[in-house]
């Protein structure tokens, strides 16, 4: 139980603050909403009266099923206090006070949970309402509201029963909106209401109007656990046990006359960052009016015009706000007869672009250090900028809005299933897999698509997890499409789409727009391979000249200020290039697997099938001039910079053809030759027999489990040697050409000393060999892939054989969870999100509690036994923004990631230091 302090009042209050007690910082107790109100109260602004109750106060009642029973003594007095603080006492007779009962979790979840207004009125205090507004009107359209919200939310009738009683008395009146409804009307309406609640609840409309509050109170709260609401959670990675807390707040009415409004605005613009006023303002309206779009809102600046010292006061509030937060805010307020009221404000949500954009304007107008320029853009928002984009300038229409899954922008026609998908591509065509959700027969059609599109499923549907992995555009859960796939159509409100029509889809935005819209190259993109001035040079775009200027000063900060270095994922020199162009300070993983496919299979074969050592070197001798050069190629590139070459890891049957086919093709050459029929030679013939009884001494049911790895290097002669010889020779080679090479082996998959041992006295050999044959001096530091727990839990032995460590998390993760990192993530994921056993795929970010325990333990031990060990993550997770903090958090030297993360990796890791404590405050 939270313990409040008795600043002002000694009470033993712990599940209600007065908005003068709270502060911003309080978000975990008081909700967002509780804590900047708390914030905007303290600030001196001009906030209606209220009270939070606790999110600890929903925790006990979803723990108990009830209200604690300190809450409701500790209700009565935060009301007598408002009653007093206002001069009105709550559902009065006369002037009576009304309050609105409104949600609020730490975390905003836009719609998923309730709010109630006007509370306190019953068939009393109506009449006090009309007399006190001298509205009548108002007054029966505020309790004919309340019962319709009431009857909603806390009663659980359903809403249409409500707005059909609605409508039907608006057709008996012949009225074509609410507006047009008399006090009388709405005085009709209300008693109809009250029998509504009456037939569908079994009780009465609650007169009391304590009754009512505490109703109230027990819905938001329940209002929590709705199944939307729960939904909403899972995919957003909010946790169920926090709690929503409850703002009691004195009502304010927008809806008064003509000298009365609601409205919202932003201090700067949310798209590009520039300062200024921007806004709606709706006059003789309630807050829900606005966003409903009911009529046309005026600007700010007509706003000015018809009410100067309200706007004046507005406009004060803004400043204020936004000097306070050093932030874009945003902003609900009401007019209550020329009255300025402050309903809401939060730090504003905004696009990726304005992000980078308002970060650097608050630096320039000295309102944030560089620091927390960083810390205001994440590594998700700099890689939602580097894919292509819509052209922002282009014209568009919204159709539907579901979550970006898989980022990038497609444009192409409308298919409902694999099949047409995969025959449509072939033709040449775009298309967009549009499906309710997907599952594995889809796999085909998805490949074939440009963009994946779903009506139902989360971020890790099967949708999202398919195309995340395949690198193609999706949206998931756009709810508003209705998919027929029978039919062939989909339906979006009323508009019907047919097979063959475009549509586009943003995978950064999730929104999915009718027909076609230009899609332009990204300019940060652009940027980051051509450099700053070629960018530049490319546009006259001002808002795209913003844009990278403010991409290139806070990553070239995050470079500063970063304390782990970041290398790449390279295998061959093209890529070993881009990397360095994007600032990858060496090479963590250089898988050599490529360097033995394509026309080298058949040597790898030979070395395979060999049944004397000489006709095995032969065939070792054949790669190793072939492996020397794309070594020297890589050196090349990387010239001065780590470059981590890791010795052939997969199993050797990955070389070998298929068992299946190779299995029916002798058994059809065998029967052919039984019947004399052979259309090839016996020496083909043999080869092919051989061959398959190879594959079949080979096969295993576990191959990632089984001989690969360090192990393959230990029990097939002379495969390891070639490798290390190739790489010896490369580096003496690029010596002698007056380069800086700085090659280092890795071994893969060990899980015994013994094993690094063995192949470190090889490699030491053979490094001595080549030295000695070349004249020069070769500094080739041997190292070990820390990816099982063996490894992992021995680490302090490890490092006695291995000058450097590097954590496949890949494997690790696959081994430590007993995941088969090929399957899982598409075959029961989704569910096991479904079911709360994982919030995240493992290995999308680094499991902390588990997988992240072996690093930390192996980290510790590796540099207890050997201090200068230098540690390195070059998994997935080392491109992962949450991995990256958790990887600087236990003192990693480096991460390495794919190239195009490099960039995202440099920010996160200068976000990582700055998070820290960075010292800087320019
Ligand atoms: C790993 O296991 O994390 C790793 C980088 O190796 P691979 O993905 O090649 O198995
Ligand atoms: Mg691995």
């Amino acid at each position: 139980m939270g313990q409040a302090s008795c600043a002002g009042r000694c009470v033993t209050a712990t599940y209600v603050f007065d908005f003068s007690e709270g502060n911003k910082d309080q978000k975990d107790l008081l909700g967002g909403k509780g804590a900047n109100l708390a914030e905007m109260t303290r600030l001196g602004l001009p906030v209606p009266p209220g009270f939070t109750i606790t999110t600890e106060a929903c925790r006990s009642y979803m723990a108990t099923g009830t209200l604690p029973a300190e809450l409701r003594v500790e209700v009565t007095m935060a009301l007598r206090r408002l009653e007093d603080a206002v001069g009105r006492n709550l559902g009065d007779f006369h002037e009576p006070l009304l309050v609105s009962v409104r949600s609020g979790a730490k975390f905003s979840m836009p719609g998923m949970m309730d709010t109630i207004l006007n509370v306190g009125l019953n068939d009393a205090s109506v009449q006090g309402l009309a007399e006190f507004s001298q509205d009548a009107r108002f007054a029966w359209d505020s309790y004919r509201r309340l019962i319709q919200m009431f009857g909603k939310t806390v009663l659980g009738i359903d809403g249409d029963v409500f707005a059909h009683a609605l409508d039907t008395i608006k057709s008996e009146r012949g009225a074509t909106i609410d507006t047009d409804l008399s006090a009388k009307d709405l005085e009709e309406l209300v008693e109809q209401f009250k029998v509504i609640v009456r037939d569908h609840s079994g009780r009465d409309f609650p007169q009391h109007p304590r009754e009512q509050l505490d109703l109230a109170i027990a819905a938001i709260f329940e209002s929590w656990n709705t199944d939307r609401a729960r939904l909403y959670r899972r995919r957003e990675r909010i946790s169920d046990d926090l709690g929503t807390a409850v703002n009691v707040v004195s009502m304010v009415f927008g809806n008064l006359g003509p000298d009365s409004g609601t409205g919202v605005c932003f201090t700067r613009d949310p798209a590009t960052g520039k300062v200024g006023d921007y806004g709606d303002y709706l006059p003789n309206a309630q807050g829900e009016d606005v966003v409903a779009g009911i009529r046309n809102t005026l600007s700010l600046a007509d706003f000015e015009k018809l009410d100067p010292q309200s706007f004046a006061d507005l406009r004060q509030a803004m400043r204020r706000l936004e000097t306070h937060y050093r932030d874009l805010c945003d902003i609900e307020f009401t007019v209550e007869r020329g009255k300025l009221w402050m309903l809401q404000t939060r730090v504003g949500k905004r696009t990726a672009n304005a992000a980078f954009r308002i970060a650097t304007q608050l630096v320039d107008e000295h309102l944030i250090t560089m620091d927390e320029a960083l810390e205001r853009v994440t590594g998700q928002q700099l890689s939602n900028l580097m894919f292509p984009q819509f052209d922002a300038g282009a014209s568009r229409t919204l159709l539907a809005k579901g979550m970006a899954a898989s980022p990038g922008a497609a444009v192409g026609q409308i298919v409902f299933d694999s099949k047409t998908a995969q025959a449509w591509a072939a033709e040449g065509k775009d298309v967009i897999l549009v499906r309710r959700e997907t599952n594995p027969d889809d796999l085909g059609g998805m490949i074939a698509a440009v963009g994946v599109l779903t009506s139902r499923g989360g971020k890790t549907s099967h949708a999202a997890v398919v195309a995340r992995g395949m690198g193609t555009t999706c949206v998931v859960g756009a709810e508003a499409l209705e998919v027929d796939a029978t039919a062939q159509t989909v339906h979006v409100g009323k508009r019907v789409l047919k097979q063959g029509e475009v549509i586009a889809i943003d995978g950064s935005t999730g929104e999915v727009f009718l027909g076609s819209v230009p899609v332009v190259p990204s300019p940060v993109v652009q940027y980051l391979e051509e450099g700053l001035d070629a960018a530049l040079e490319h546009t006259t775009d001002e808002d795209t000249i913003v844009l990278v200027r403010a991409v290139d000063r806070i990553l070239k900060h995050a470079d500063e200020v970063r304390r782990l270095d970041v290398h790449a994922n390279a295998d061959t020199a093209e890529d070993a290039h881009r990397a360095r162009i994007w600032g990858a300070q060496g090479i963590g993983l250089c898988r050599t697997e490529h360097m033995f496919l394509g026309d080298r299979r058949v040597l790898i074969e030979r070395v395979v099938l060999a049944r004397e050592d000489a006709e095995r070197q032969a065939a070792l001798d054949a790669l190793l001039p072939l492996q020397r050069a794309d070594f020297i190629d890589i050196l090349r590139e990387m010239d001065g910079l780590p470059t981590t070459i890791r010795l052939i890891d997969p199993p050797l049957h990955e070389f070998l053809p298929d068992l299946t086919a190779l299995s029916v093709r002798v058994a059809l050459a065998t029967d052919r030759r039984e019947r004399g029929e052979e259309k090839e030679t016996q020496e083909e013939f043999d080869h092919d027999v051989q061959l398959l009884a190879a594959v079949e001494r080979m096969h295993e049911a576990n191959p990632m489990l089984g001989l690969r790895g360090v192990r393959l290097g230990l029990v097939v002669p002379g495969l390891f040697a070639l490798q290390i010889r190739a790489i010896a020779e490369a580096h003496a080679t690029r010596l002698k050409e007056g380069g800086h090479p700085r090659a280092e082996i890795m071994v893969p998959l060990a899980a015994s000393v013994m094993e690094l041992r063995l192949v470190r006295d090889e490699a030491e050999a053979i490094l001595a060999e080549v030295a000695k044959a070349e004249g020069v001096e070769l500094d080739i530091a041997i190292g070990a892939m820390i990816e099982l727990p063996r490894a992992a839990l021995t680490a302090g032995r490890m490092a006695g054989e291995a000058e450097f460590f590097s954590f496949g998390t890949n494997d690790l993760t696959q081994t430590t969870w007993g995941f088969s990192r090929d399957d899982v993530e598409s075959a029961f994921f989704a569910e096991y999100t479904d079911l709360g056993v994982i919030a995240v795929s493992p290995f999308e970010t680094i499991d902390r509690t588990g997988v992240g325990r072996l690093v930390r333990l192996a980290v510790e031990e590796g540099r207890a036994a050997r201090p200068d060990l230098t540690i390195g993550v070059c998994g997935e997770h080392g491109g992962d923004p949450e991995s990256v903090h958790f990887f600087d958090e236990v003192g990693l030297d480096y991460v390495s990631c794919s190239p195009f993360r490099v960039p995202i990796a440099r920010l996160e890791a200068g976000r990582a230091s700055v998070a820290k404590g960075g010292s800087d405050t320019r």
